[in-house]
């Protein structure tokens, strides 16, 4: 059980150790109660490719970031709450196996273990911590998930309008509702999506449509300005770790099994 772990020497150690490899980029991590799971190196699947990241199960939160020297030295750190998260099973295709979503109200991504077991013993801790989690604060899961984003890859022409070509001037966006890959025209709405932002967010010209239609009273303003494209604008790279790293991505050579401690 991850209970007997708390306040145990064993686990503190193993905090202080996470912490001092993300150094001062990482955010402090030892706090009453908390409890490093597990960990391990997984697959992201991220915008423009999959990518290795070092990911940390903690009873509470799951931290993810760039591998800078295995085992050693990561950066980009990512923290996300566990209350939010849902995942889902991704069936096996012939190029991605033993994969999962990892949903949230803000983010949504594909993460893919080396193998089957691995698979199911993520899976098994995450959402037993999910549940402990919800049990102890009586809070209910959340409902509303972001978007899994379609990588660019994938999508070599609109998935709107089935013309536009991709290139150095027809830039990829992402619609922040459906994740599909739009052209800018295809994408020149915004619409207020709570859940995810204060701000209206670029959704495509389906998603806009239909998200007009249903609300009646609930609080969501359609961005009627069509907003113009800004150019060199950075807001279609929503992944921060999508770009200027891509020495990082590379697969380990031995990343190792990984480890839970529950
Ligand atoms: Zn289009
Ligand atoms: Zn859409």
């Amino acid at each position: 059980m991850v209970d007997r772990l708390v306040n145990s020497e064993a686990n503190a150690r193993r905090i202080a150790m996470v912490e001092g490899c993300f150094g001062s980029s990482g955010q402090p991590l030892a706090v009453p109660g908390r409890v490093l799971v597990g960990e391990g190196v997984l697959t992201k699947m991220c915008r423009k490719k999959p990518k290795s990241r070092q990911f940390f199960l903690f009873n509470d939160i799951l931290v993810y970031g760039n591998i800078v020297i295995n085992k050693k030295r990561y950066n980009k750190q990512h923290i996300i709450p566990l209350e939010e998260v849902k995942l889902e099973s991704l069936e096996d295709d012939s190029h991605f196996r033993n994969g999962w979503l990892i949903r949230t109200a803000t983010k949504s991504f594909a993460v893919y273990a080396a193998t089957a077991t691995e698979k199911q013993e993520w899976m098994a801790h995450i959402n037993k911590c999910i549940e402990d989690l919800l049990r102890k604060s009586g809070k209910k899961a959340v409902e509303v998930h972001a978007a899994v984003w379609v990588p660019d890859s994938e999508a070599s022409v609109c998935m709107h309008c089935k013309r536009t070509q991709f290139s150095m001037l027809n830039r990829r966006h992402h619609c922040r509702k459906c994740g599909s890959v739009v052209c800018g025209p295809c994408s020149n709405k915004r619409y207020l999506l709570p859940s995810q932002s204060s701000k209206p967010l670029r959704v495509c010209l389906n998603c806009f449509d239909t998200l007009s239609k249903q609300k009646s009273g609930s609080g969501s303003t359609p961005d009627k300005l069509g907003l113009k494209e800004r150019s060199g604008s950075a807001d279609s790279s929503g992944e921060e770790d999508s770009s200027g790293e891509e020495d990082n991505g590379r697969p380990q050579d031995d990343p190792g099994q990984p480890k839970f401690y529950g």
